[in-house]
């Protein structure tokens, strides 16, 4: 039996929320930001719908937060209505955010001096992912606490690793997602070459997905959300400029030589800067296009 209190019922949250309410010996609370969706949440799925974080974490073995960024975690840390104030020593906040490292270990820092423990554990997968409860967690921070976490983890991972001290999993999932928006671009910047020298997309996508330049991108986002015109917004893309500027950010901090992330961190915030807030990820291919004065079919 396990008492969790769940913060930030967004595009991930949500599902990964779905998957603690159904499972057994769980008892969950939930808390959002706008609190009509966590109202609509607790009456759905009969968990208790909490005012405040302070309420939410009153009684919780585990707290678990999944806001866009780690200063969202730090800033409801503190107050009257903060996790602090409802968190017991002994307690534990487990970080879904993809967040910084630097402001992970801060954080845990703080929670410490009130014998609180702190696991960074991004994931990946998507929310198809969190909605069949197959995500993959990476997790910063001691082991022993990740043994406590680990059956609440497994709720909506499926493949849950430990990758080092606070803020390793952050690093990782920054990397990841960076690696990600290099695909996006680069296949994008290939395909628009193509496209103006005659090669039609799908032809294209039908070679490279049989050769060595395949991808993700090319194996799945382009077929289903480009080539169809699809762009369904599942992943804003003001979050994955957010992890290649934290990707960016390691490397400089690390003094690893990386152009290539650098790049990727400028050429990710002029499309957030051009396409806004609500764009879905994929849709900076719709600058490359622009850029090239091609669309991608
Ligand atoms: P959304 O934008 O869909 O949801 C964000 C959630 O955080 C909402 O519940 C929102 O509340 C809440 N929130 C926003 N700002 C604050 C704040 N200042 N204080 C408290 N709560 C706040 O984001 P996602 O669910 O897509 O992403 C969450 C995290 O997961 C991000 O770090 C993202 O990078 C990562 N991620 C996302 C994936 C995806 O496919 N979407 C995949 C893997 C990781 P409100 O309802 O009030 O707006």
């Amino acid at each position: 039996m396990s008492t969790v209190a769940f913060l930030g019922l967004g595009a991930m949250g949500r599902p990964m929320a779905a998957r603690l309410a159904a499972a057994p010996g769980i008892t969950l609370a939930v808390w959002n930001r706008t609190a009509e969706r966590a109202r609509a949440f607790a009456q759905e799925t009969g968990v208790r719908h909490a005012p405040t974080p302070a309420d939410a974490a009153r009684g919780a073995d585990v707290v678990i937060t999944c806001f866009p960024v780690s200063a969202d975690v730090e800033a409801v840390l503190d107050g009257a209505n903060g996790l602090l104030a409802g968190l017991a020593r002994g307690g534990l906040l487990v970080d879904c955010t993809s967040g910084d490292p630097t402001t992970s270990r801060r954080i845990a820092a703080r929670l410490a001096e009130h014998g609180i423990g702190f696991l960074d554990a991004p994931v990946s997968g998507g929310t198809i992912g969190a909605e069949q409860g197959t995500l993959t967690v990476m997790v910063g921070g001691e082991s022993a606490l990740l043994a406590r976490a680990r059956p609440v983890l497994e709720t909506f991972g499926r493949k849950i690793v430990h990758c080092g001290e606070v803020g390793a999993g952050d690093a990782l999932k920054a990397v990841n997602n960076a690696l990600l928006a290099i695909h996006v671009w680069s296949t994008a910047e290939g395909l628009a070459t193509l496209g103006r020298a005659g090669v039609r997309a799908d032809v294209a996508l039908d070679v490279i997905n049989a050769s060595s330049g395949r991808s993700n991108a090319s194996m799945n986002l382009f077929p289903e959300r480009v080539l169809t015109r699809a762009f369904p917004r599942t992943f804003r893309l003001a979050l994955l400029d957010k992890d290649v500027g934290i990707a960016a950010g390691v490397a400089r901090e690390q003094k690893v030589p990386a152009p290539l992330l650098q790049l990727t961190a400028d050429l990710f915030r002029v499309a957030h800067g051009a396409l806004g807030e609500e764009a879905d990820h994929v849709e900076a291919v719709k600058l490359v296009e622009q850029w090239a004065g091609v669309e991608i079919r």
